[in-house]
């Protein structure tokens, strides 16, 4: 994973051309956050292979935090049919170049940063969330 993120990294480097402003990087991965978002919901909205169907969550104090880790939902009902999961890896996919993007643009890596929060929620699993 190291070795990949790291080829990756050297990628977007090298295709960084249009965007090399820290001000462009930036409000591009915002807009492609929208992106991204835009495509979860036309899948429900447009496609309908998924639904969404929210509710608050409950939160039982008189159990655990794995007990009730079971019983919290994700609201999504259903499955991404191809062509939904193919639209929302692709934006997925804009936006991990772009966070790469400015990883390279502040001399970060990638894989540190990945690593180190792997390492977060190794030392303190399920409270890491908390
Ligand atoms: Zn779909």
């Amino acid at each position: 994973m190291s070795n990949e993120c790291s080829i990756f990294q050297d990628c977007v480097s090298k295709a960084q051309f249009r965007n090399k402003s820290i001000l462009d990087i930036v409000t591009k991965l915002s807009e492609q956050t929208a992106m991204l978002d835009r495509a979860v919901f036309k899948s429900v909205t447009h496609c309908g292979c998924v639904k969404i169907n929210a509710e608050k969550q409950v939160i039982c104090n008189d159990k655990t935090i794995e007990e009730n880790k079971c019983f919290l939902k994700s609201h999504v009902e259903g499955n991404l049919c191809p062509k939904c999961k193919e639209k929302v890896e692709e934006e997925m996919g804009d936006l991990i170049f772009y966070l790469a993007s400015l990883c390279n643009t502040l001399d970060i890596n990638l894989s540190d940063v990945i690593n180190q929060k792997q390492d977060y929620l190794k030392t303190l699993g399920i409270y890491s969330l908390l």
